[in-house]
């Protein structure tokens, strides 16, 4: 699976919002050669007066022929996530160029057990992974811990309904449940997840300083720094 240079037009044909603030893009794009879950693309927006503003996002779904998912939270003040969660209709193009990465995937061809720890948006090239999975029918182990703010940050609601997560809330938890709210703690990483084992891979992502806590965690747990791969979203 090559990795194309260059930009190509893809077209807004449907949205969703998975929460007040997060909307999920599927964009239409011509010729489409295929990606891995975990990668992700480069959009770029192109003001009228030619200003390009660029930003990574993670592709959201399994490869599906000519379409592509991205979910987007948006960001105060943010310049880029504002106009495509709130901005962006169904119908207009906008330039995307991919797939990008290689180290951060989980390959349905060759099923691995694996550990994937979210934080907040990290969610999405999980999900990816998760979905695929489920297309592959592999039976390879998963756990799978996610770290959100509260029940309203909750991405994917319905479809992670139906997998064995286990749902971490630093600030509020929705009612009758048994954890009070907090930083996800090192027995809890323990508890939730594989142990070190030479097929196993940890993957986490979210914001740097997230990423940076739970990888140190991990490699604290016994697994080989070279196991713990880690994307940071900023
Ligand atoms: C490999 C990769 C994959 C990514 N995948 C996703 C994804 O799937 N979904 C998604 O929503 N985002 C993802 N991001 C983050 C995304 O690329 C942008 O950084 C984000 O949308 C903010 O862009 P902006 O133009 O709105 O904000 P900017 O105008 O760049 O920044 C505005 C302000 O927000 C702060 N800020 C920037 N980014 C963040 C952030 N992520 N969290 C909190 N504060 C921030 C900045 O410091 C600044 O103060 C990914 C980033 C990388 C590197």
């Amino acid at each position: 699976m090559s990795a194309p240079r260059g930009w190509r037009p893809a077209e807004l044909v449907a949205d969703r919002f998975e929460t007040a603030s997060a909307r999920t893009l599927r964009l239409r794009v011509a010729d489409w050669p295929g990606h891995l879950p975990g990668q992700h693309i480069d959009v770029r927006l192109t003001a009228p007066d030619g200003y390009h503003a660029e930003r990574s996002y993670s592709l959201a779904a399994p490869f599906d022929g000519e379409f592509v998912e991205i979910t987007v939270q948006r960001v105060t003040d943010g310049e880029v996530s504002g106009y495509l969660v709130d901005g962006l209709p169904v119908g207009a193009s906008i330039e995307i160029r991919g797939p990008v990465g290689g180290w951060f995937v989980w390959d349905p061809a060759r099923p691995a057990p694996a550990v994937l720890v979210a934080g907040g948006s990290g969610i999405v090239p999980i999900a990816a992974m998760l979905r695929a999975r489920r297309k592959a029918m592999a039976d390879s182990p998963f756990r799978v811990v996610y770290v959100l703010r509260d029940p309203g940050s909750l991405f994917y609601r319905d479809e992670l309904a139906d997998e064995e997560i286990f749902l971490a809330y630093t600030r509020a938890a929705p009612p009758g449940d048994p954890r009070l709210p907090g930083r996800l703690t090192l027995e809890e990483l323990r508890e939730h997840t594989l142990p070190p084992g030479p097929e196993v891979t940890c993957y986490v992502c979210g914001p740097t300083g997230f990423v940076e806590a739970t990888a140190a965690q991990l490699v604290s747990l016994g697994h080989a720094p070279g196991a713990v791969r880690t994307e940071r979203f900023g």
